[in-house]
């Protein structure tokens, strides 16, 4: 099958690799439809280090993805050959410590799609996954948008974290995919005061598309300022989602004492500091986002009943040999990108 490769930094190649095959009772093989490029593939592709770990070259990424169901293994109940998938893409073990007080996201033995060491993502023709870990989607929903379920998951976890209830200012730093994924829940959440930097014009323009009030630009004024100046209390629930240490610095200054900081973002260095100072006398809660737990359904049934329109975040859609490209356009934020994809049926 072919498969798109990372074989070091900057490097992308389309190989044929093996198909992978059904082991285990409980397996299914999956063609893939689309497969999102996200900003933890593109990590592999800037940097050889991600969180202190060597990236084991070569890498096969991908875990954002929507299939058909090619063939089933022998115990497999729920699925047959031609049915449309979302899919979840962390495996858990179920018996840990972790599974049984119901955070399968930091399963001890967890093992997630495209993470280099685990197992081959789905940045390839075929990929294969147990039953469990797919939902089916309404014959109405596009492949594009059950891809989108994944990212979407991510900001709905991280809304759970950084608070149910959000009060009624409410910062966005970063508004990439994800952080686009987040105002998007926020606004469906009914918060309308709603402010995001970015360094890009086409995100920041996308941002307020979804439903931001103000954006602004770290590179070109100070937001801190801008967005005190509107709102002198403070925020009531910060979102870093850019992974800038910068970001996590204004984050800082723009919550309200008492307030949480969700991070979202991962940072390319191993370590940030921060005003320890004006943290401890805010009475800051950091909370940090491991991926997300169990929140693909749900993120399913908000798209399903048009809740949330994810499928414009989508600006780019590559085939297959255009991968080499597709990294490069998102590395480099070209064109405008916001969420690129490779739809395996162009
Ligand atoms: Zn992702
Ligand atoms: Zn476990």
């Amino acid at each position: 099958m072919k498969a798109i490769v990372l074989s070091g930094v900057g490097r992308v190649e389309i190989r044929e690799v093996p198909r992978p095959s059904i082991q285990a009772a409980d397996d299914v093989l999956l063609r893939t439809a689309v497969a999102g490029l996200c900003g933890s593939d593109l990590h592999y592709y800037i940097a050889d280090r991600v969180g202190g770990e060597a990236v084991p070259y070569p890498v096969i990424g991908g875990h954002e993805v929507s299939a058909l169901v090619e063939a089933v293994g022998s115990a497999v109940t729920r699925m047959r050959p031609g049915d449309r998938v979302a899919v979840e893409p962390s495996i858990s073990c179920g018996t840990c410590d972790q599974c049984r007080a119901g955070r399968p996201h930091t399963c001890r033995s967890i093992k997630f799609l495209g993470h280099p060491g685990d197992k081959d993502g789905g940045l390839a023709e075929f990929v294969v996954l147990p039953e469990r870990n797919l939902l089916p989607i309404p014959d109405a929903m596009t492949m594009t948008e059950a891809m989108m379920a994944e990212p979407l998951s991510i900001a709905l976890h991280a809304l759970r974290l950084g608070g149910a209830n959000p009060g009624p200012a409410i910062a966005v730093l970063g508004t990439g995919p994800i952080g686009l994924c987040v105002v998007l829940c926020l606004q469906a959440a009914g918060v309308r005061d709603i402010y995001v930097t970015d360094k890009s014009e086409a995100r920041a323009q996308a941002a307020l598309k979804a439903g931001a009030a103000w954006s602004g630009n770290p590179d070109r004024q100070d937001v801190v300022r801008e967005i005190l100046d509107r709102r002198p209390l403070g925020m009531d629930a910060v979102y870093e989602v850019s992974g800038d240490p910068a970001a996590v610095e204004q984050a800082i200054q723009l919550i309200k004492p008492g307030g949480r900081i969700t991070l979202i973002g991962i940072p390319l260095e191993e370590r940030i500091a921060y005003p320890t100072a004006v943290a401890r006398r805010k009475e800051i809660a950091f909370y940090n986002v491991r991926r997300q737990n169990r929140c693909l359904e749900r993120a399913l049934l908000l798209i399903e009943g048009k809740h949330i329109d994810v499928s414009w975040l989508v600006s780019h859609a590559f085939a297959p040999d255009e991968a080499p490209h597709a990294f490069k356009v998102v590395a480099e934020r070209r064109d405008g990108v916001l969420k690129a994809a490779v739809d395996f049926s162009l």
